[in-house]
């Protein structure tokens, strides 16, 4: 196997000097990949390690905020060592091809491993995780009778009572777009301005804040993305797993059913210097070793139909994903920060 997997990067180096770039690659590079990703680096090195040993191609890891490295691949342009590109929201890959930073891949292997609804039609970029933005609330406060769907937590009862994030992060920025896609801009609109009303407190803090926050008694219901609490209760500080021992999750509904999903994904690099070992990385990140890695490092629902969901994630509740095709997100993100804008969601 090991025999072959050598085999096969000796052809990848003959193939990528001859067709590459004048220039761009030195020969030695082929056996390698060099991977640009957001991700925290013990969240992601698990999957590396794992490809590494079933094909025998290095990884050059490089981890930054993902709008450093896309910045970094804008600057660094023809020349950038760039191959493979990693992040956590759907928001920044549209971003990247909107820069033209990521190229078009076929493959067979990710169209049947990842539903559509999770790739770019032109397979600019690929889902590899499923996570969920959902609410936490405080069973002492909140009865889960009176909860439903994201539209609902604007409603007036609320007031006062709810913790958001900034709309900095593309977090919020991605469910916002999906509420454009669903009902349009302006009940898009009107449900940010009832949850600018209903905030508890200014918009502060990452996803671990919101659900720390409703512990904490600063709000009734907090939102932020479904792996965060089992991070937090599995592998946390004290203060952290107390604080999930008081909270519980709940998984709203979007119009027509089914709870906001984002990914985490990947795409190939337009400039990649080995775009064979990008794609084979991509495909061995969507193949059911890796995904199972996903499943229980990382608290990510598997994209790949059929692989299990960790317990721990299972044990706070069901997911229903929304159905929508994450790519009709893209034409809605400036309309989310026009939006954000107006309704004063800083
Ligand atoms: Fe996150």
């Amino acid at each position: 196997m090991r025999r072959i997997s050598v085999l096969l990067a000796a052809v990848a180096l003959i193939a990528g000097t001859l067709v590459g770039p004048l220039g761009a690659a030195p020969a030695f590079a082929q056996g390698e990949v060099n991977v640009y990703s957001g991700r925290q680096e013990v969240l992601i090195r698990p999957q590396l390690t794992a490809f590494t040993k079933a094909t025998g191609i290095r990884v050059n890891l490089i981890t930054a905020s993902e709008d450093a490295l896309i910045q970094r691949m804008r600057a660094e342009g023809r020349n950038s060592p760039a191959d493979v590109m990693l992040t956590v929201d759907v928001a920044r890959l549209i971003r990247a091809t909107e820069f033209g930073l990521l190229r078009p891949i076929k493959s067979e292997v990710l169209e049947s491993a990842i539903p559509s609804q999770y790739r770019d039609k032109d397979g600019r970029w690929y889902g590899l995780g499923l996570r969920a933005r959902i609410a936490y609330y405080n069973p002492d406060k909140v009865n889960p009778a009176e909860l439903s769907t994201y539209e609902a937590l604007a409603d007036p009862k609320w007031k006062g009572r709810i913790c958001m994030r900034t709309s900095s992060a593309t977090y919020n920025q991605s469910l916002l777009a999906s509420l454009i896609e669903h009902k349009g801009a302006a009940a898009a609109e009107a449900w940010a301005r009832g949850i600018v009303a209903n905030m508890a407190r200014p918009p502060t803090g990452g996803d671990r804040e919101q659900i720390t926050g409703v512990a904490a008694g600063e709000c009734d219901i907090g939102v932020a993305n479904s792996y965060y609490y089992v991070q937090m209760e599995q592998a946390g500080t004290d203060a952290e797993k107390t604080a999930t021992a008081k909270v519980k999750a709940f998984f709203p509904q979007q119009p027509g059913g089914g709870t906001h999903v984002n990914i985490s994904g990947a795409g190939v690099a337009t400039n990649a210097p080995n775009p064979a070992n990008a794609q084979k990385l991509i495909e061995f990140l969507a193949s059911a070793e890796a995904q199972k890695i996903y499943a229980e490092v990382v608290f990510e629902y598997p994209v790949r139909p059929g692989v299990a969901v960790a317990p721990v994630l299972l044990a706070i509740g069901m997911l229903n994903p929304d159905k929508l095709e994450l790519s009709r997100l893209a034409a809605h993100q400036a309309e989310t920060i026009r939006i954000f804008d107006r309704v004063g969601w800083r």
